[in-house]
């Protein structure tokens, strides 16, 4: 399986860089940066700490040549015009990157129409378990409850909540059956009022080096459940990732989910 990794000089794209060149039947064919990165010219390999891999990191990936599936992780712009890409060569596409806009979601979708294409807003297989047993704990605590979402990322981090934190809320107000943009507080400051009956709060921090922390609570008067989840190395996202890509290769046109990889849904 031949693979392009886009950001390939970023925190996640290095490590899909590794997963890459160090699993069998995978085989890096190509690397982009943005124009005016530092590292464009330079060894991916020796970029990712590996050691020499022959590939060049390139700022235009109309340069670079067919591949069975390219790996995003860059910014929402950036992931559109790579979804171009793939969909003029008639490509694969796995996507990690986060934040985008509605707007943006609709036309990577439009874009990808015809392409097989995994999206996820978090590929670690943990997280996708815990958004299982989120939705089943909302489905049987229902409203009674109140749910608050907590998530921690390093200091780089330039969106926010995660887009794991957004998917672990819509699920959650899934499984209650509610609307989740009706239900969602992102913010609290100043006199508040007292907290409105079946929303769901949101916390963020943003420190250090944190690489993700997310906690789903259910509190009643009488007890409190917690789901939580800790990312210790990036290396799951990126291991999650390639598992997204091997799973494409026997998938027809179609946008899939990290819960389709696993077989957690239909
Ligand atoms: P990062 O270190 O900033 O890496 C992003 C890389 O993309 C950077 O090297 C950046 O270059 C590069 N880039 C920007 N525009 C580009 C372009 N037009 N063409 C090629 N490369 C371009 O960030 P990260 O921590 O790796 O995270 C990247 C994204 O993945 C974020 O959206 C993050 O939320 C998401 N993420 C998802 C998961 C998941 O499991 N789904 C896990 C971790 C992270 P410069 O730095 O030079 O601008």
């Amino acid at each position: 399986m031949k693979i392009i990794v886009t950001g390939a000089s970023g925190r996640m794209g290095r490590m899909l860089v590794r997963v890459v060149a160090e699993s069998g039947g995978t085989e890096l064919v190509g690397a982009t940066e943005h124009p005016g990165s530092g590292f464009v010219g330079g060894d991916v390999g020796k970029i990712a700490g590996i050691g020499a891999l022959g590939i060049t990191l390139v700022d235009d990936i109309a340069s670079l040549p067919q591949a069975d599936v390219l790996i995003d992780f860059t910014t929402p712009d950036a992931s559109m015009h790579h979804a171009e890409f793939v969909a003029g060569h008639g490509m694969r596409m796995v996507i990690g990157t986060t934040g985008h806009s509605v707007r943006q979601l609709r036309d990577l979708r439009n874009i990808l129409l015809a392409c097989p294409t995994v999206m996820a807003a978090n590929y670690s297989v943990g997280v996708n378990l815990a958004l299982q047993l989120i939705r089943q704990a909302a489905q049987v605590l229902g409203t009674e409850y109140d749910a608050e979402i907590y998530e921690a990322h390093h200091k780089h981090k330039i969106d926010a909540p995660s887009g794991t934190a957004l998917a672990m809320g819509r699920t959650l107000a899934c499984g209650r059956g509610i609307n989740f943009d009706e239900a969602a507080v992102f913010t609290r400051e100043g006199v508040t009022g007292e907290r409105k009956a079946g929303s769901i709060g949101f916390s963020v921090v943003r420190a250090g080096n944190i690489v993700g922390e997310h906690k789903v609570m259910f509190v009643s008067d009488e007890e409190r459940i917690e789901i939580r989840h800790i990312a210790s190395d990036r290396m799951v996202f990126a291991k999650g990732a390639v598992r997204g890509a091997r799973w494409l290769m026997d998938q027809n046109a179609g946008w899939y989910g990290m819960e389709h990889v696993l077989g957690l849904s239909d």
